[in-house]
């Protein structure tokens, strides 16, 4: 059989191009060596928060929050607006917070800067000694990833697209630098186009096939407790020095983020969450939030995220290799600027012209560079 676009990787990034690419009459296979969300996407915290160091992601988590809604079957699905409150003790992250305040409000995000006592006032829940000042966005919310990946990609079933799973592709076949289809273990599935959506995958099956890209996986982690009696509302709540979040989870909350800098290998990293995170992070959290002093880490887990030069994905057609797109590298940021992204790359394989310009997101654009540093897409700067 031949597709006109075969899709490898059912993360949210490749369920949601299968999603925007089907009903539009072209044959669509999505591929997965395992089942869509069983990536990073159903690891994922899911926070959908619009305060970003850049204002491209400002635009493309508005966009996410807008299509999981749109997604949600039922009133509990879709995002759940609780708000983002980002926090600091150090003098030198206010100016920057005041600046980016008026970056939000401009992109026509609700932010309001929160300076010293005025962050016990509003959330009394929350223990502010030593914080200095915090930002505000009430209508950020967070989302079930691993519910809005699934659901993008029964959609896309349901709308045409054939699905290959526990399919596991083995190098994009190439002929006179052009991609003509995916070897897997049954054998080659031949297409127009391949789309290589493999989260931290995607380097070593590019490497494969003789098209390597500057994309670097790295781990992170997560945990959540037991439900916690009488937990008060609570925002999501992130402490910048200390790189800590929480957000509520259930009757209980979840806690990250235990980021490592260093390069990690998909084909055997460590999936369970570190035994000194589970400490670090359950007293910060009883520390934060006295309410949850008798709460118990129930469960944790790492997962692979991927880094690039300069922190942008890498979102269109690979240089020199007409018919091999990528769609990965969100630098811990994936469940914001995947569905967007997917949806902008789904218009332009259509011909049409994409939402989201993706010039700044080039493959090309470090010139083979790879000599690059790890760094959190997940912070204020
Ligand atoms: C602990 C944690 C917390 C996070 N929190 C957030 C958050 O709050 N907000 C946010 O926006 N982002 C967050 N992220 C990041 C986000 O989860 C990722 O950026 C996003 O899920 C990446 O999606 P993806 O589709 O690119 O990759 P994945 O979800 O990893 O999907 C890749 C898929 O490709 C498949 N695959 C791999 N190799 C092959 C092959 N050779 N053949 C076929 N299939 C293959 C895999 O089986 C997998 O299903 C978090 C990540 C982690 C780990």
């Amino acid at each position: 059989m031949k597709a006109d676009v075969a899709i490898v990787g059912a993360g949210i990034a490749g369920s949601a191009l299968a999603y925007h690419l089907s009903g539009e009459g072209l044959h669509v296979t999505l591929l997965d060596g395992d089942y869509p969300g069983l990536g990073a996407s159903g690891r994922s915290a899911g926070l959908l928060t619009s305060q970003h160091w850049n204002r491209f992601d400002v635009a493309l988590t508005r966009a996410s929050q807008e299509m999981c809604d749109h997604l949600a079957r039922d009133e509990e699905g879709g995002v759940q607006r609780v708000g983002f409150l980002r926090v600091t003790s150090l003098e030198e992250d206010i100016p920057v917070m005041r600046e980016r305040v008026h970056t939000y409000l401009k992109e026509g995000v609700m932010a309001e800067f929160l300076e010293g006592e005025e962050l016990s006032s509003r959330f009394p829940s929350i223990d502010s000694s030593g914080l200095l000042a915090g930002v505000f966005t009430p209508q950020d919310g967070y989302v079930d990833a691993y519910d809005i990946t699934s659901t993008f990609a029964s959609l896309a079933r349901e709308r045409g697209v054939a699905m290959a799973m526990g399919n596991k592709a083995k190098a994009v076949e190439m002929r006179s630098s052009k991609a003509v289809g995916v070897e897997t273990p049954q054998g080659e599935l031949s297409a127009e186009a391949v789309v290589v959506a493999a989260g931290a995958w995607t380097p070593s099956l590019l490497r494969e096939s003789g098209t390597p890209l500057p994309l670097k996986p790295y781990r992170t982690q997560a945990l959540v407790t037991a439900p916690v009696t009488d937990l008060p509302i609570l925002p999501m709540f992130h402490e910048l020095p200390r790189g800590l979040y929480l957000r509520p989870d259930q009757d209980g909350l979840l806690l990250g983020n235990g980021t490592e800098h260093d390069e990690a290998d998909p084909g055997g990293y460590n999936t369970h969450a570190d035994f000194e995170l589970y400490a670090k992070v359950a007293a910060w959290a009883t520390e934060r939030v006295p309410a949850a002093k008798d709460a118990r880490i129930a469960r944790g887990w790492a997962g692979l995220c991927v880094a690039t030069p300069d922190r942008f994905p890498l979102v269109g057609e690979v240089e020199e290799v007409e018919g091999l797109f990528v769609l990965a590298g969100f630098n811990g940021l994936g469940v914001m600027r995947g569905p967007p992204l997917a949806r902008s790359l789904a218009e332009a394989l259509l011909g049409r012209r994409p939402t989201f310009e993706l010039a700044p997101f080039h493959p090309g654009r470090f010139e083979g560079r790879d000599d690059f540093r790890i760094r959190e897409g997940f912070t204020l700067r």
